[in-house]
């Protein structure tokens, strides 16, 4: 049975590998000294036989039984740490005493595999218990403890090569926990193709990976960084912003270059940066800025720390590879919304195509029902635009529609919506106007077509077509977007019937005008 290796951590048959040398020499040492026993010593000692028959049997159950378990940090664990201990503990009782040298190597052999194997803790029951009972002998059978430091040689041996192997497990184990988590990382977000997502996967992974007191991903927008994630010691600051000019992120994304500062309390040197706080009043003393850049993405991704030296190259490259999924997954998902948003509008004036204004409206509406809160719709339609299309040509009437859209956009606030409703009619929602200011849109877009100067292809001053307008108001008029359409719909063809060229305001509007 393969079993399952937990995050970061090493498989059980990889476990098998590193003690593989372990068991091998001290199977060989055992069968040795017991070989020995068998046909050179004088007289034959059979307890030794037993124990070293134990010793490998056990050397065997560890190697085939306990490591392939799950269970080798748990009761396996535990148990295998005491009898080793005991079992190394002991082997001066059973070792003739031009044997004892062994001791030296047999011990350490225990106390590494189980730091192997189980760990530190484990490593140190071993370690204590073969103590312990070695000591029992050297000053309580043999009472005399012939030279201390050959007395404790294998401990000292145990303990370095315990230290160094840990070590060197525990940073293996953190790179591939890291490995792991990239490997995580990039997957999932290549397969976001949502900005507030895609930061968000990248904020767990930052938490995850790499350990800083500050971090922030810093996009360039309007020549400013716009931090869209910026943690600062346990709170988030995301939407804060920050300079261009004199920051360190400034200078890395102008220069385009990695900036790694493992102490900040010495000078930066580099033209034209003071180091900006921006989140708590804690200074970082390390600091690590990497740019991304793509075609849509300019901005820089960074981690801090408020000590020095907090980082290492190991933590650069880290972050360097991070930065690349991360531009990727960002100009990707820029680039979607672009596309998104072109499905949206109408290829020829830019403004909402017929279904996607319908979509605005529904939403608009939902939040636009009490009277308190109304929502204004104009339908608009150019005036003879059949007949200006066949004197001037159609390419001049798309010109037209093009320059009344822009005009449109310019009387129009930003949560306000319009869009291309057909040929030559298009659809201004408001939300949040009455009648009255819906009529007032309705005058200027009227008067600014009226003002447009509009030349032909010989540079000759040609006339402007007029626009007629309907107006109605959402809930009090019409409770439903349908009927609203269809009222202001209505409107407009009454505005046709009166002689174009005019507004066909709200009903209210006429109750007004007759107080
Ligand atoms: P009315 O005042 O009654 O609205 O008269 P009209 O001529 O504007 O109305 P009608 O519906 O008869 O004609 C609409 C014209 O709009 C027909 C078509 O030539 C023109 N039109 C529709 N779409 C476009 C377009 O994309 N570009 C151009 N140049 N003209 C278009
Ligand atoms: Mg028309
Ligand atoms: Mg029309």
């Amino acid at each position: 049975m393969r079993v399952r290796k937990p995050a970061g951590s090493f498989a059980p048959q990889e476990v098998q590998q590193f003690i593989l040398p372990i068991s091998l020499c001290s199977i060989v040492i055992l069968a040795i000294i017991m070989l020995k026993n068998l046909f050179y010593e004088p007289s034959f000692n059979p307890e030794l036989f037993v124990y070293g028959l134990t010793l490998i049997t056990g050397t065997i159950i560890n190697h085939f039984v306990i490591v392939r378990t799950a269970d080798f940090r748990e009761t396996y664990g535990w148990l295998n740490a005491i009898l080793s201990g005991i079992g190394l503990g002991v082997l001066p009782f059973f070792l003739p005493a031009h044997l004892h040298e062994v001791a030296h190597i047999l011990i350490p052999f225990g106390v590494i595999a189980a730091a192997i194997v189980s760990g530190r803790l484990y490593a140190y029951t071993t370690f204590v218990l073969a103590f312990l009972l070695s000591l029992l002998y050297t000053f309580v059978v043999t009472n005399a403890p012939s030279d201390i430091l050959e007395f404790g040689m294998p401990f000292i041996t145990s303990i370095v090569i315990v230290e160094a192997v840990l070590y060197i497990k525990n940073a293996t184990q953190r790179n591939i926990h890291r490995l792991e988590t990239i490997n995580k990382v990039s997957r999932q977000i290549m397969l976001s193709l949502d900005t507030e997502q895609t930061i968000s996967l990248m904020d767990a992974t930052i938490q995850e990976a790499l350990e800083a007191d500050t971090y922030f991903i810093g996009l360039l927008r309007d020549n400013e960084i716009h931090l869209d994630l910026f943690y600062d010691d346990g709170e988030y600051f995301n939407g804060a912003k920050a300079p261009l000019n004199g920051t360190l992120s400034g200078w890395v994304i102008k220069n385009q270059k990695e900036l790694f500062l493992p102490d900040l309390r010495r000078e930066v040197g580099l033209d034209g940066v003071e180091i900006l706080i921006v989140g708590k009043e804690k200074t970082n003393l390390s600091w690590m800025g990497v740019p991304l850049t793509a075609p849509n993405v300019r901005g820089v991704i960074s981690l801090g720390s408020y000590q020095p030296n907090a980082f290492d190259g190991a933590d650069m490259e880290l972050l360097s590879n991070l930065a690349q999924h991360i531009t990727l997954a960002l100009d990707n998902t820029i680039r979607h919304a672009q596309v998104e948003e072109q499905t949206r509008l109408d290829s020829l004036t830019g403004v909402y195509n017929h279904g996607y204004f319908l979509k605005k409206l529904a939403e608009q509406a939902v939040e636009a029902s009490t009277p308190d809160t109304p929502l204004s719709l104009i339908m608009l339609d150019i005036d003879f635009f059949k007949q200006y299309n066949d004197t001037y040509g159609h390419l001049v009437g798309d010109r037209i529609l093009k320059t009344l859209c822009t005009a449109i956009k310019h009387h129009i606030k930003h949560s306000d919506a319009v869009g291309r409703w057909g040929g030559e009619e298009f659809i201004i929602s408001l939300p949040g106007a009455g009648g009255l200011q819906a009529l007032q849109v309705a005058e200027r877009i009227g008067q600014t077509m009226a003002a447009l100067r509009v030349e032909d292809r010989e540079q000759r001053t040609i006339p402007v077509p007029t626009v007629s307008q309907g107006i109605a108001v959402y809930p009090t008029e019409a409770d439903e977007i349908y009927r609203l359409i269809d009222l202001a719909d209505r409107r407009l063809y009454v505005a046709k019937a009166r002689g174009r060229n005019q507004v066909e305001p709200a009903a209210h509007h006429w109750e007004i005008l007759q107080v």
